[in-house]
């Protein structure tokens, strides 16, 4: 293999005028898909002679370890990325500006596939749907509408022919026009699905993504092998299980971390970038739906404060809890001495404190996604038994407001960061997406600042410094570089540890998995 020289780097924090000679600018030496030397740059005796590849100057940007996503849904935010929000137009030509002004803005869906939009309310409208008016401004890209209530969709003449339909005199689908067509929209196949997704691991290292863990509803065994005897290269994958599929992970006697390699592709399927990932399991609900199982009862307008049912039929005042811990536990203890980490999805503090629990009687391995309520004396628990905080800091910017509706008074104790951190707890960050975006550095601004869109911080004491949010974005990997290491580096316009640094939208303009680009724009 050949090598790989950035010279002129930066590491992260060695901006300022104190630190060493030569204005702190260092080689990086990458081979064999690993670190090989970090040395101040024009310092005699450096790697430069043993460079048998390519140099690239990276001119004082500066290198950090690539970033990781601890939790994502990786086909449901490749197919959710393409689609576009017409919710709010108020008119046909209103909905057209939007699609117009996306097609301006962002490539085209790869491979014919359509231009899907969603929720358009047309029975307001002052004018009328037709696809002419989406072909002046998409012509030969398929654009397909849906209405808010699905009952409806409205296409371009490339819509329709995607569709099936040939001929349609305004382009506007209505109930039983659009029934048989809906599929088409709705099931996507796998070679489709692939090929969004790859797309979608091409964006994500476009913002110094390195690998994910997808724990997509799905099974990830088969999806996982198929994508990597088809050749997969963009991002390390940690391909999770779901119980459903938790014997034909065990029967291939695959554990945590073996790659997933397609036994009928032979030696062709030579890629180690996907390996196997945990269990999950989803032990309670959610915030909004009034479904996170917790200790005390939800407030707020509207919610009783009773043990009972809501407005919404099923749900009690304390949320749910779907699997019983003498299910639970047992279900883990397999896992565990089977090899597997466990990802226990819990929202609500009762949630949590049972997943501890489980942790305990089990001996498992892992994480608790989420984590978004906890009692004081859990965030203990968590670093006694070693349990990864697996936190979406996002999701608290998302939900700050019905937090304080729902949780009044507890919100103190609501995606505790700061305090995880003080505890010891082992953080990871993630987005969850497509709930958020798939961009580590909207997760790690939110951790660092508890504030988007200019509000106060929420909770500014639960804030972690940027180090600690990269950290959590790394692997717990530290921000120098450790010479050995695996060659998965971000480089980055801006250093993310200056005072000034803009972090939701950093720039990034390369990024490195085992010492080969996946993204380059320098
Ligand atoms: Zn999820």
């Amino acid at each position: 293999m050949t090598t790989l020289l950035l010279t002129n780097a930066r590491l992260a924090g060695a901006s300022g005028p104190a630190v060493g000679a030569a204005a702190g600018l260092v080689d990086v030496l990458l081979d064999g898909g690993r670190i090989a030397a970090v040395t101040p740059t024009g310092a005699a005796g450096a790697g430069h002679a043993v460079v048998t590849g390519d140099v690239v100057d990276l001119d004082g940007r500066t290198v950090v370890p690539g970033l990781w996503d601890a939790h994502t849904h990786l086909t449901q935010w490749a197919l959710v990325r393409h689609r576009l929000d017409v919710s709010w137009a108020t008119s046909a030509a209103h909905a057209a500006d939007l699609v117009r002004d996306r097609l301006r803005y962002a490539a085209a869906p790869a491979g014919g596939q359509p231009l899907v939009g969603y929720g358009f309310r047309w029975a307001t409208w002052p004018d009328q749907p037709t696809a002419e008016l989406l072909d002046a401004v998409a012509g030969e890209v398929p654009v397909v509408l849906l209405s808010g209530d699905l009952h409806s969709a409205w296409a371009s003449t490339a819509g329709l022919r995607f569709l099936g339909i040939a001929h349609h005199p305004s382009g506007l689908l209505r109930e039983e026009e659009w029934m048989p067509a809906s599929p088409r929209i709705v099931t996507v196949e796998d070679d489709v699905a692939d090929a969004l997704v790859a797309d979608a691991a091409r964006a994500a290292a476009a913002r110094g993504v390195v690998g994910v863990v997808d724990l997509e509803v799905d099974d990830n065994l088969t999806t996982w092998r198929r994508r990597v005897a088809r050749g997969w290269d963009g991002l390390r994958v940690r391909a999770g299980v779901w119980e459903q599929h938790l014997d034909a992970v065990l029967d291939a006697g695959l554990r945590d971390g073996d790659p997933l390699l397609d036994p009928a592709a032979g030696p062709a399927a030579t890629s180690d970038l996907v390996r196997q990932g945990p269990l999950k399991v989803i032990s309670d609900g959610s915030l909004n739906t009034l479904t996170a199982y917790c200790f005390d009862p939800y407030g707020g307008a509207g919610h009783d404060g009773h043990d009972g049912h809501h407005g919404q039929v099923g749900h009690a005042a304390h949320g749910v809890l779907n699997v019983e811990t003498d299910h639970l536990v047992p279900l883990m203890a397999r896992a565990h001495a089977a090899g597997l980490r466990c990802a226990i999805h819990a929202i609500g503090d009762r949630a949590n404190a049972l997943a501890l629990d489980a942790f305990a009687a089990s001996g498992a391995r892992g994480s608790v996604e989420h984590a978004q309520l906890l009692r004081r004396e859990d965030v203990a628990r968590f670093a006694d038994l070693g349990v990864t905080a697996s936190v979406q800091p996002e999701h608290a910017m998302d939900d700050r407001d019905v937090a304080e509706e729902l949780w009044p008074g507890r919100t103190a104790r609501a995606f505790p960061l700061a305090e995880l951190r003080a505890a010891g707890v082992r953080l990871s960050l993630g987005s969850d997406a497509p709930v958020a975006p798939l961009d580590p550095w909207v997760a790690v601004a939110a951790a660092v600042t508890r504030s988007r869109d200019g509000r106060e911080p929420w909770h500014p004491e639960q804030r972690i410094d940027v180090a600690a949010a990269l950290a959590a974005s790394t692997g717990g990997r530290p921000l120098h570089l450790a010479v050995g290491g695996p060659a998965d580096l971000a480089v980055l316009d801006v250093d993310p540890l200056a005072p000034d640094a803009d972090l939701r939208t950093m720039p990034v303009s390369g990024t490195l998995v085992a010492g080969r680009w996946t993204h380059r724009a320098l």
